[in-house]
């Protein structure tokens, strides 16, 4: 797997009991989110209700789920997480829902991946806190109608595209994560180092960050193996310098992009006279699925401007020749 991936591996995992933010006060950056998040969480509190809906969406390993237990540790109820493709079944939701307390938070990673089957029965759950389980088969089957505990259902997703509209129109609070900063990302490296124990100094923490596309997930895991570097090369403290060296033996380079980011840059310019081509010739070429190219390699070339989206096809933008080395193509796009 990439090192810059930006999905969860299990060594992540296993870290984000430590450094995974309980409270609003230390989820970092997103400062929008951060401000309407507090108003809902406190007046849903005030009114001792079931804060609303949430709907969280943004590329992986922005900080969805962390969100998700920040809202329930703000509103100081239980969490319960799962993900769309785990609930197989009309009654796997039921359990879950049945099983809560009054104003819980259940969160709902993947949330797009949901049957249609159990999305049905969500839709009453969401709205009147109620749900509709069929009992037996054939001729004897009858449905039956449960209430529910008020609660919360947050729901994440990467693209808000993916979900159906009369899913996506249940939810009340609908917030959009963007990517953080570099000097967001050194404030997450700096407080995953003093949890961690690593001594890294302000520059060396803004080297990592500068190398994260964003992305605290990678952030967090980059300080890792670069903890590692400069434990057996040097002597265990991390500065600008030792960043530097550990980023280029994972070979990162200094816009973060990895060989995959290099290879999809030089294969539009290369294979394809810099585009527009395709998002299926592009895989093809690429060897990736087309949503592996949309939904992680891409958004960080788009969002840097290395790559634009057009009706007709991905194209490489002049900074994407610059970084390859190569002049800027003559002709004009289009
Ligand atoms: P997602 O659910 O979007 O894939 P996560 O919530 O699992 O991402 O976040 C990935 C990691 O990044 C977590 O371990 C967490 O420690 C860190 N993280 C995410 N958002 C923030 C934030 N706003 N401030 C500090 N750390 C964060």
């Amino acid at each position: 797997p990439r090192i810059i991936a930006a999905g969860a591996t299990r060594e992540d995992e296993a870290v984000d009991a430590s450094i995974r933010p309980k409270r609003l006060a230390e989820y970092l950056g997103q400062q929008p989110v951060r401000e309407q998040m507090q108003i809902y969480i406190e007046a849903a509190r005030a009114r001792g209700e079931a804060l609303d809906h949430v709907l969280i969406f943004g590329p992986p390993g922005l900080g969805k789920t962390t969100l998700s237990h920040v809202i329930a540790n703000e509103l100081g109820v239980n969490l319960r997480v799962t993900s769309g493709p785990v609930i197989e079944k009309a009654g796997d939701l039921a359990a879950l829902l049945t099983n809560l307390q009054p104003n819980d938070v259940l969160f709902v990673d993947e949330i797009h991946r949901l049957s249609p089957v159990v999305e049905e029965v969500l839709y009453p759950a969401m709205e009147d806190y109620q749900i509709d389980i069929m009992i037996g088969e054939g001729p004897a089957a009858r449905s039956i109608k449960l209430d529910l505990p008020p609660f919360t259902l947050i729901g994440a997703t990467t693209r808000a595209g993916l979900l159906t509209a009369p899913l996506r129109d249940r939810f009340g609070i609908v917030q959009r994560l963007e990517f953080y900063t570099p000097e967001e990302l050194t404030r997450i490296v700096r407080r995953s180092a003093q949890i961690l124990g690593i001594a890294c100094d302000g520059e060396g923490a803004a080297e990592i960050a500068r190398r994260s596309r964003g992305t605290p997930r990678i952030a967090n895991r980059l300080l890792r193996r670069v903890r590692d570097y400069a434990q057996v090369r040097a002597g265990g403290d991390i500065d600008r310098a030792v960043a530097a060296a550990a980023m280029a033996m994972l070979k990162v380079d200094p816009e973060g992009f990895d060989e995959l980011d290099r290879r999809l840059l030089a294969t539009i310019v290369e294979s394809f006279d810099g585009g527009p081509v395709g998002v299926e010739s592009l895989a093809a070429a690429l060897s990736e699925e087309r949503g592996t190219l949309e939904d992680v390699i891409e958004p960080y070339l788009i969002q840097q401007g290395f790559l634009v989206r057009t009706a007709r096809g991905r194209m490489a933008t002049a900074k994407a020749y610059r970084h390859l080395g190569l002049p800027p193509r003559t002709r004009e796009p289009g």
